[in-house]
C-alpha cells in the first residue's frame, strides 16, 4: 500500500516537471495576478492535478484558478493558482 502511494506521487511530479516544461515560454498577462505569468493549457493543467480539462474548468469557475482565452478560443490557466490547488492536496469536493 505505501509503496503504490509512493509511486503516484513520483508520477504526478513528473507531470509537473514535464508541465513546467512546456509551459516555458508560454507567459502571458493574468488580470487576477496583475503579472505575467505562466500559463498552460486547461487539459495540461489537468493531468497536472491528476484531473480532466472539465474539472479545471470548474475549479476557474469557482475562483480557485485564474484563466485567460487565447483567440483561438482555447483556455489557459495561470500556473500561479495551479501550484496552489496542487500543494492543498485532495480536491475532489471542489
Ligand atoms: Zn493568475
Amino acid at each position: 500500500m505505501k509503496h503504490r502511494k509512493t509511486t503516484l506521487i513520483t508520477t504526478e511530479t513528473s507531470e509537473v516537471w514535464v508541465i513546467r516544461e512546456v509551459a516555458r515560454g508560454t507567459r502571458a498577462w493574468c488580470k487576477p495576478c496583475g503579472a505575467q505569468v505562466e500559463m498552460v493549457p486547461a487539459e495540461l493543467a489537468g493531468r497536472a492535478i491528476g484531473a480532466n480539462a472539465r474539472k479545471v474548468f470548474r475549479l476557474i469557475e469557482a475562483g480557485r484558478v485564474h484563466s485567460t482565452d487565447k483567440p483561438d478560443g482555447s483556455s489557459w490557466v495561470c500556473l500561479n493558482t495551479l501550484a496552489q490547488i496542487e500543494e492543498s492536496g485532495n480536491e475532489e469536493n471542489v
